[in-house]
């Protein structure tokens, strides 16, 4: 017997087993992502990355699995959808007196979850292989291009926005790998579809996709209220809005959506505390309450002094009631020299006139999202 009829086997049973395991897709790819190289240097080159160093540190490895994890051959790629039902979306993002946080953050820390998943398929895969299998999972890990390698895998094609989009699941999912040294048999992209569509493009509150698959991360506010670990420049904080960690916006009116598939894992669930929360509560938090509060979530990694400044500018987009002003005077003496400059941001723009002018923009955009009914 060839091992090719093995193998064949072999793959159709990892995919069987991806889906035993929880994950919606399974895809398997070869490790060549030259066509990705030049795209990544143009995009380092022109500073898009902003603060994260990473990216640029890891360079062209990004692009070449193999270099990663030697004696990898292929790459077993992999989504789980995440969008909670009853995601209150609509609802938390027309209410300026609301956080909104981005749904993908709503429950436990999804990397925990999808490691040890993908950690099971690999031991499954090792043993069905006769140990023959070495294996390394990874995800939203840096020095991996997962977006390109799960596109490459078939499990959907890369929208102007640069995120996966699928067909029968929209782009609310989460993506991981698994590097492996057997030769299985590779699946085929699909076509992409996108199509005339620019949505996502015009939608963006701050303009950071400069052009159709070009993401411009300095200006993009899941960078500013994640990464970004400064001062968020002054003229990009109005459009934020009332976005505290993250932004769904370019995925929200993309009409792929309209497709996505909510998730049944009891770890996506989101936290009473965070899913629709009002904006003072939130303020009030001491650094011991965040900590407790996030425990286990993704929005822990960010720590207390960002996530101040993130309400800060929120407070600030928001109604001008004396609550409001006296909620930032209050905590001004105690707040790090990072949070005071928002919160003197805040307080200005909410005594200001310019700052309804402001916030007309925003309340624009927040008309247009009541029309997204389907996981309101
Ligand atoms: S996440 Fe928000 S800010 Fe970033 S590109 Fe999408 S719409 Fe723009
Ligand atoms: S909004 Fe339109 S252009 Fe943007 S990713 Fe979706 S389909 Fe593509």
């Amino acid at each position: 017997m060839t091992s090719t009829p093995d193998l064949q086997k072999l793959a159709h049973d990892i995919k069987q087993w991806g889906l035993e395991l929880g994950f919606d897709q399974v895809g398997i790819t070869d490790c060549d992502l030259t066509s990705e190289e030049s795209k990544l240097e143009a995009w380092l080159a022109s500073g898009y990355h902003g603060e994260m160093e990473y990216m640029a540190r890891y360079g062209l490895m990004r692009a070449r699995p193999a270099e990663l994890q030697p004696g990898t051959l292929r790459v077993i790629s992999v989504r789980m959808n995440y969008l909670p039902s009853g995601a209150q979306i609509a609802k938390t993002l027309a209410d300026p007196t609301r956080g909104y946080v981005s749904r993908y953050a709503l429950g436990r820390d999804y990397h925990k979850t999808l490691r040890n998943r993908l950690k099971q398929l690999g031991e499954r895969i090792q043993q069905a292989s006769q140990d023959m299998l070495q294996f390394r999972p990874f995800v939203d890990s840096a020095p991996i291009m997962e977006r390109p390698l799960a596109d490459k895998a078939g499990l959907g094609w890369t929208g102007k926005h640069t995120l996966l989009l699928n067909k029968n699941a929209g782009s609310f999912f989460f993506l991981g790998e698994l590097l492996v040294d057997l030769p299985l048999p590779i699946d085929h992209p699909i076509e992409p579809a996108c199509g005339n569509c620019s949505a996502c493009i015009q939608i963006c509150p701050t303009g950071a996709i400069v052009a159709p698959y070009q993401v411009d991360a300095r200006r993009c506010i899941s960078y500013l209220t994640i990464e970004l670990n400064g001062p968020i420049p002054e003229e990009l904080r109005p459009l934020i809005g009332n976005r505290i960690y993250g932004c769904d916006d370019c995925q929200l009116i993309c009409p792929w959506n309209r497709y996505a598939v909510t998730s049944p894992e009891p770890d996506f669930s989101p936290r009473q505390s965070l899913h629709t929360p009002d904006l003072l509560t939130l303020w009030a938090w001491d650094e011991a309450m965040f900590l407790k509060t996030t425990e286990g979530s993704a929005i822990r990694r960010i720590g207390f002094e960002k996530w101040q400044r993130n309400i800060a500018i929120a407070l600030g987009n928001g109604p001008a009631s004396d609550d409001v002003i006296h909620a930032l005077e209050y905590k001004r003496a105690q707040a790090s020299p990072l949070v005071q400059e928002h919160i003197d941001w805040a307080l200005c723009q909410l005594r200001s006139l310019v700052s309804s002018e402001n916030r007309k923009h925003d309340k624009l955009i927040r008309c247009i999202y009541k029309g997204l009914a389907d996981h309101a």
